[in-house]
């Protein structure tokens, strides 16, 4: 049977390049902490990996701002998190405020909900149609009753495709509360949508490997040089001191490796992928209407996410059945998929319980061709007229 991965936003299948940039680094195994040569030269390609990545998310040559290896996205949305709620003595009773928005993935909303619990005050600004609601940013700002610390808004959520304008909100927050640290989750946008720190005006980044056709193991947090001479983000990770002492831990450098080959091959070919992608979305939502399908449709979004709706059932039963057929999507997002929990980003895009329950996430990359959409749709097809035949 022919595989059909239409699940590219949980992870995605490693590209030839990356493969051979890991193995090439696993033969390589010294460690780039040590100081003799073959330690050296396993900190050279680490080097290398780092001025990769940096120029894949635009960063000048020669900037003062760091970029950090970590072991997944998770852990870069919680060191910037965590890093800065510890980077100040905090008044007790009011230690400060953390802004997010509604619907954030699990490992900016987590984290979040445990300063909560600590004493910060939190708040979640609704994303109601996919769209950062501004106008409450601008009240929550005006109505903070301690200043705001941390800002972190996704670039691309996850689940519904929904690209937000977190350029706006950020400087709406930065006007108001300079010294607030301004976070994106850049993770489902990277090599999806131009974009640099830079222009979203984020102090701190976070992209992960997985996503962009490396294997899973290696992810990186952007830190600008001015949050650093700050000292708003502080270390939260003590150990050996590696990664600058941000991230302690013998770096993974295979999967760095792996990471940075991915992160050059996506830099060079952004416009082409982003094109296909783009016209593939354009044929899948043709099919998805004929069927009839509805979709939960931001008002901007990438091409790369559909979020759709297969009235009636329970979208374990349609994704069982898709699957049964070789054909590979998620319901609502991969990451939630084990828990219980509705979908906090469905809710807040504003889709009933009923169609969340019947929600199905499919996700495009521009290794998939129109046969793996004809897979699909075809699949759908006949789930269903099998439905229909029972009722
Ligand atoms: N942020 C977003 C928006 C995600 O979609 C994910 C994973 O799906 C993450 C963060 C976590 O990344 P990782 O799987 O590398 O921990």
């Amino acid at each position: 049977m022919r595989e059909h991965y239409l699940d590219n936003s949980a992870t995605t299948r490693p590209s030839e390049a990356a493969l051979t940039a890991m193995t090439e680094a696993a033969a390589d195994w010294g460690n780039p902490s040590s100081v003799h040569s073959l330690g050296n030269a396993a900190a050279k390609r680490l080097a290398d990996c780092r001025n990769t990545v940096a120029r894949s998310l635009g960063l000048p040559r020669f900037s003062q701002d760091r970029l950090i290896f970590t072991s997944c996205g998770t852990e870069s949305n919680n060191i910037a998190m965590l890093g800065c709620a510890r980077a100040k003595k905090r008044n007790p009773d009011h230690p400060g405020t953390i802004v997010i928005s509604a619907g954030e993935h699990p490992s900016i909303d987590g984290p979040a909900s445990l300063l909560e619990k600590e004493g910060y005050s939190l708040v979640r600004v609704p994303t109601s149609g996919g769209v950062l609601d501004l106008d409450f940013l601008t009240d929550a700002l005006a109505n903070a009753d301690s200043p705001v610390i941390f800002a972190g808004f996704m670039l691309v959520n996850n689940e519904t495709g929904a690209l937000y304008d977190v350029k706006k909100a950020f400087s709406l927050v930065k006007a108001k509360f300079p010294d607030a640290v301004t976070h994106c989750d850049a993770v489902q946008g990277y090599m999806k949508t131009p974009f640099t720190p830079a222009s979203l005006g984020a102090d701190t980044l976070t992209v992960s490997a997985h996503k962009i056709h490396a294997p899973r193991g290696a992810a990186a947090l952007y830190l600008s040089a001015e949050t650093i001479k700050r000292k708003n983000v502080v270390a939260v990770m003590p150990g050996g001191g590696q990664e600058g002492g941000w991230r302690s831990g013998t770096e993974n450098l295979c999967c760095i490796a792996a990471f940075a080959a991915a992160a050059e091959e996506g830099r060079v070919h952004l416009a082409e992928n982003l094109e296909k992608v783009t016209e593939l979305r354009r044929y899948l939502d043709e099919r998805l209407a004929a069927l009839e399908i509805p979709q939960n449709r931001p008002s901007s979004g990438i091409p790369h996410i559909a979020s759709i709706v297969v009235p009636k059932m329970r979208s374990e039963t349609v994704l069982n059945a898709l699957s049964g057929k070789g054909v590979y999507v998620s319901a609502g997002s991969a990451c939630s998929a084990h828990s219980k929990k509705k979908s906090a980003a469905l809710e807040a895009f504003g889709v009933s319980p009923d169609a969340a329950d019947s929600t199905l996430r499919v996700s495009l990359s521009h290794t998939n061709e129109r046969e793996d959409v004809d897979a699909l749709a075809d699949g759908l097809c006949e789930i269903l007229r099998t439905l229909q035949k029972k009722r």
